[in-house]
């Protein structure tokens, strides 16, 4: 099977997800790999021992990034087509699809081999239960949860550029200036640590010993939607069904109950660790380390403990 991964860029690096995608494709077959326009991001990927494209088109919107993949899709004619699932990646994968008259299955976290093609493996209903589905045709998309797949491991790859320019028509949104909003700013999908407050935290000031555990342990603040809607963090911080889905190795959550919608979006998570005043919080169901107890006195008593470490 001839599988092409989408390597989406950020400032000169390739997002965490679109690295993890290599691993998946070189178990399904022969890879490809593509990037538009960022050749330093590229080249980070060639030493994961990818064999990058990067199509020059001269724009940066996501209109021309999918003016550009559907020529090279055409040209390479690969059999499945893999983005991270992040925002720019849930964009292209289906309008690609759409071009191409193909199926797009979305928030995959397994692919597996079946027969002559594969099957993709998908949480369904809040996470309850995996769904496996099976898409024909000659080509198919998807779009791949990060943390699914290992990083793969340091290898000789190449880079190679080549000219695939984009027709003016098919530039239909012009990008006037691009302003860096917070939510850019809080990478919860590339995170390691991430510590979480909930409702349990009380109030505005309670959330603060969140931020503070979240500074020493060099994590990311994350926030369930009860504390969102309190207005103790933005909504960039939301973890779950409805916010991010994460993977990190390490998931603190700080008196959050453990509901479906939360807890489906932090699986990924390598370990977690949850402190909650309620013994019985279905939040200890999945955590690797459960701390009974109030936050506002575990979580200093925590933080002591790093500190003279
Ligand atoms: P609660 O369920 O109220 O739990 C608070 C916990 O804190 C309790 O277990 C309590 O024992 C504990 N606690 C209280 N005080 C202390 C203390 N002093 N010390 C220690 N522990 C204490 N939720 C999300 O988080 N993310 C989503 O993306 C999301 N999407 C949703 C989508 C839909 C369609 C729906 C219907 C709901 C969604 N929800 C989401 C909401 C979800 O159902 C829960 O309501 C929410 O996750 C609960 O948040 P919580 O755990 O912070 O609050």
């Amino acid at each position: 099977m001839k599988v092409l991964v989408y390597i989406e860029t950020k400032e000169g690096s390739p997002v965490q997800g679109s690295l993890e995608l290599l691993t998946a494709a070189k178990e399904l077959g022969e890879t490809l790999a593509v990037a538009v326009e960022d050749k330093d991001a590229a080249e980070k990927a060639a030493a994961l021992g990818a064999k990058v494209t990067v199509l020059k088109t001269g724009h940066a919107s996501e209109d021309a990034q999918t003016a550009a993949l559907e020529g090279y899709i055409r040209e390479t004619q690969p059999e499945l087509v893999l983005f991270s699932g992040t925002q720019i990646g849930k964009d292209l994968a289906p309008r690609l699809a759409q071009r191409f008259g193909a199926g797009c299955v979305t928030d995959v976290t397994a692919i597996e081999k079946a027969g002559e093609g594969v099957e993709f493996v998908r949480p369904a209903y809040g996470g309850t239960v995996l769904e496996r589905l099976a898409v024909s045709g000659p080509v198919q998309f998807a779009t791949v949860r990060s943390g699914s797949f290992a990083k793969p491991e340091a290898a000789e790859g190449s880079v190679e550029e080549k000219d695939a320019p984009v027709a003016a028509e098919a530039l239909k949104a012009k990008v006037i200036d691009a302003a860096k909003e917070i939510a850019e700013a809080v990478d919860l999908e590339g995170a390691d640590v991430i510590v979480t407050g909930g409702r349990g935290m009380g109030d505005a000031e309670g959330f603060k010993l969140v931020e503070e555990l979240a500074a020493l342990l060099g994590g990311v603040v994350g926030a369930s939607r009860p504390a969102i809607e309190e207005g103790w963090a933005s909504r960039a911080h939301q973890v779950g069904q409805s916010g991010k889905i994460v993977a990190p190795k390490l998931y603190i959550a700080c008196g959050v109950s453990g509901a479906m919608q939360h807890v489906s979006g932090i699986m990924g998570s390598k370990y977690i660790v949850a402190i909650n005043k309620d013994e019985a919080a279905s939040i200890f169901d999945i955590a690797d380390v459960g701390i009974v107890g109030d936050v506002k006195e575990i979580i200093p008593l925590l933080m002591e403990e790093i500190k003279n470490r």
